[in-house]
C-alpha cells in the first residue's frame, strides 16, 4: 500500500489510503513507523522510505483504517502530562479523568493513604503518586494483565504505588484509607457506545458492568465506609447521565457534602461525598 522510495513529505500529504485517514493520525503513525520526532518530520521531509519502512508503515495505517485506537497502535497515551503504556488489557486513559486526579489531590491530606479501585493502566494512581510523593498510594484491579501494565507504568514514571490483585475490596479487608477514588466500569450493558469507535477495542470488563451501569458504583459506595476514616472522601467518575443517580445513592448511604463536578466539556463527570 505504501511504496518504497516515497518521501516523508509525500506521505504526510497523502491521507487517502484509499479510505480517508485523519491527518493527525497519519502523522503520528509516520513518526512511529520511522522512529521520527515531530521535528524530524520537518528536517527529514525528503528522506525516502526503505522497503521495510514502507511495509511497516503500511501495516500500521491499515490497523488504524480498521478502527484500532491510535493509542493501542503506538502503545502509549499521555495522561496528566505523563506517558502511559497501554494495550488491549486496559482502558485508554481519557482527559476527562484528569478531573478526578485534581479533585483527589486537593483532598488528600499530607502523607495520606489513598486507594484507587479498578486501576487499569494505573493512570490515576500513578499520576497521584507522581505529583504527591508523600502519599501512600494503593491501587487494585481484578485483572492480572491490567496490573502488569499498571506496574510497568509506575516504574516508567518512578511512582511508588502498592498494587493488589483484588475483586473490589476483597484484598483490602480491614484496611482504612484517607481517600478512595475510582473510575469503574459504568456503561450499561447493551449501550450503543460499546459498539462504536475506540470502545470496540477496549476491554469490556473495564467499560461495562454488564448490568444497568451503576452496579460497580454501588459496590464501591457500599464498601467505602468500612475502608475510609471518618470525614474522608469517596470520589467516583461516572457516565454523562449518571450524576443524579450517583448523588442519590451516596446520600441514601449517609455520605455528607454529596456533590458532582463538571469535566472540561461541562458534563457532570465525578461525584463524591464524605464518610459520615
Ligand atoms: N469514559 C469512558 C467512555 O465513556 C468509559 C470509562 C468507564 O467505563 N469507566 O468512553
Amino acid at each position: 500500500m505504501i511504496a518504497a522510495g516515497a518521501t516523508v513529505a509525500a506521505l504526510q500529504a497523502q491521507t487517502g489510503y484509499p479510505q480517508r485517514l485523519d491527518p493527525l493520525d497519519n502523522r503520528i503513525l509516520i513518526c512511529h513507523a520511522l522512529g521520527l520526532t515531530r521535528v524530524g518530520l520537518i528536517t527529514q521531509s525528503e528522506r525516502m522510505l526503505t522497503a521495510d519502512e514502507a511495509a511497516r508503515l503500511g501495516a500500521l495505517l491499515q490497523r488504524r483504517l480498521d478502527g484500532e485506537p491510535i493509542a493501542y497502535i503506538v502503545g502509549q497515551r499521555e495522561f496528566f502530562g505523563l506517558p502511559f503504556n497501554v494495550g488491549p488489557a486496559v482502558l485508554i486513559p481519557r482527559p476527562d479523568t484528569e478531573l478526578l486526579v485534581e479533585l483527589a489531590m486537593e483532598r488528600l491530606p499530607p502523607s495520606g493513604r489513598v486507594l484507587d479501585m479498578g486501576t487499569g493502566s494505573g493512570a490515576i494512581a500513578v499520576a497521584l503518586a507522581h505529583s504527591r510523593p508523600d502519599a501512600a498510594v494503593t491501587a487494585l484491579d481484578v485483572s492480572p494483565a491490567a496490573l502488569e501494565v499498571a506496574r510497568g507504568n509506575a516504574a516508567l514514571n518512578q511512582a511508588r504505588v502498592r498494587f493488589l490483585e483484588s475483586d473490589w475490596y476483597s484484598a483490602a479487608a480491614g484496611e482504612r484509607f484517607d481517600l478512595i477514588v475510582s473510575n469503574p466500569p459504568y456503561i450499561a450493558s447493551g449501550d450503543r457506545h460499546l459498539s462504536e469507535g475506540d470502545l470496540r477495542f477496549e476491554p469490556s470488563g473495564a467499560l461495562t458492568d454488564f448490568a444497568d451501569g451503576l452496579s460497580a458504583l454501588r459496590t464501591i459506595a457500599a464498601g467505602a465506609p468500612q475502608h475510609l476514616e471518618a470525614g474522608c472522601w469517596l470520589l467516583m467518575e461516572h457516565g454523562y447521565d449518571q450524576a443524579g443517580s450517583v448523588r442519590a445513592l451516596l446520600a441514601a448511604q449517609g455520605y455528607t457534602e454529596v456533590q458532582s463536578w463538571r469535566d472540561l466539556a461541562g458534563i457532570e463527570r465525578v461525584t463524591g461525598g464524605r464518610r459520615p
